[in-house]
């Protein structure tokens, strides 16, 4: 049951959602162990691959270069460093890397390839790949998934009627749009939104009927709660209480028995004992590693220890579906064999200009 039809209504979700706190998390809670294995938890690191100076106008995100915040801008990293920091993510208990580029969109040049690079690379590690990239052609997203992708991360963020009060440099559609191109490649779509961000309660459950109303609604759907960071319109929003969380990652299980649902952005206002409701509400997985793109995170040790303390086990990659294979990507192939030849004659250029046994002229100086 990949979308609960006693709740494919505004209002039938929005009445799960003000229902008596204990009775919703019971809820979720029994759906949830109807569908998945209540101790498992998947550990997902978050890799900024390239960061700030981005076009867009997203109000709470601290890395659009119209804001003044304290990130600094990094071009893309280098293949090798972003596979070191995938291996030390899988030494520490992480079984899947989403990389996030601060790009409005995937343009088809050497960056790109590069990333496509990066993903065949994480893939051969037996990691799930996931890339937030911005949006994205169907082009570009069945090389992507050639490439070893197994999901791509495009989040709503909030629904359609509050979304112009959020973000005025790309339209809802075209959102929708990227997501449909990602399925349309066969890649799993990972999508979901933020609260606390200004927003009613009415926008949590209009973001929730946007993924209702999909064909296919997302195998992964991140809640996020927001960050306040210096700089952004978004600085002085009021932190929402955890027990908005619980609620808002309760009614999503609840209303998407299948998807992992995951406890994402602004797990460090919350206690233990609050992210434990969340579990119980049926989130499965969380963002590991002391950042979250550019915002704070919990350490890995006090994740560990919280698995202790709470009897989670971390879930394998490729447990809700098969690793992709990577295939040859023929622009990368091209280009390589066009960087061989282009060595190749620079060599040859050389030794004629200096044959072999040749011995500059000696030179002696009087002082
Ligand atoms: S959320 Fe993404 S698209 Fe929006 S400003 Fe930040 S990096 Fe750019």
């Amino acid at each position: 049951m990949k979308v609960n039809p006693q709740y494919n209504t505004k209002e039938a979700l929005l009445d799960l959602y003000n229902k008596p706190l204990l009775e919703l998390v019971f809820e979720a809670a029994t759906i949830h162990r109807q569908y998945h294995n209540p101790r498992e938890v998947q550990m997902s690191s978050l890799l900024s691959i390239k960061t700030g100076g981005c076009p867009e106008d997203c109000g709470y995100c601290p890395q659009a270069a119209r804001y003044h915040t304290d990130v600094d801008a990094h071009k893309l990293m280098t293949v090798e460093s972003v596979l070191e920091q995938a291996r030390n993510a899988k030494k520490n208990g992480s079984s899947r890397l989403c990389m996030g580029a601060a790009w409005r969109e995937v343009r088809d040049n050497k960056d790109f390839d590069n990333v496509i690079e990066m993903v065949q690379g994480v893939n051969a590690l037996d990691m799930e790949v996931c890339c937030t990239l911005g949006m994205m052609s169907e082009d570009q997203a069945k090389r992507l998934k050639d490439a070893g992708l197994f999901a791509y991360n495009h989040n709503l963020d909030t629904s359609a009627d509050y979304y112009d009060d959020v973000i005025s440099t790309r339209e809802y559609e075209d959102r929708l749009n990227t997501i449909d191109n990602a399925r349309k490649a066969g890649i799993s779509v990972c999508s979901g939104g933020i609260i606390g961000m200004g927003e009613a309660v009415e926008d949590r459950i209009g973001l929730l009927m946007s993924y209702m109303q999909m064909e296919n609604p997302p195998e992964s759907i991140p809640i996020n709660a927001l960050v306040a960071v210096e700089g952004t319109p978004m600085a002085e929003q009021k932190p929402i209480e955890q027990w908005e969380m619980i609620r808002m990652v309760a009614t999503t299980r609840i209303a998407f028995p299948e998807s992992v649902v995951r406890l994402s952005a602004g797990r460090t206002k919350m206690n233990m004992e609050g992210q434990a409701l969340c579990f119980m509400a049926g989130a499965s997985s969380i963002f590991a590693g002391d950042k979250l793109l550019t915002t704070p995170n919990p350490e890995y040790n006090e994740d560990q220890e919280m698995f202790k303390i709470l009897g989670l086990i971390p879930k394998e990659a490729f447990a809700d579906g098969e690793k992709p294979v990577t295939k040859e990507d023929p622009i990368i192939v091209a280009r390589k064999e066009k960087e061989r030849q282009r060595a190749e004659e620079l060599a040859e250029a050389r030794k004629k200009a200096k044959p072999e046994g040749f011995q500059p002229r000696k030179v002696t100086t009087v002082e």
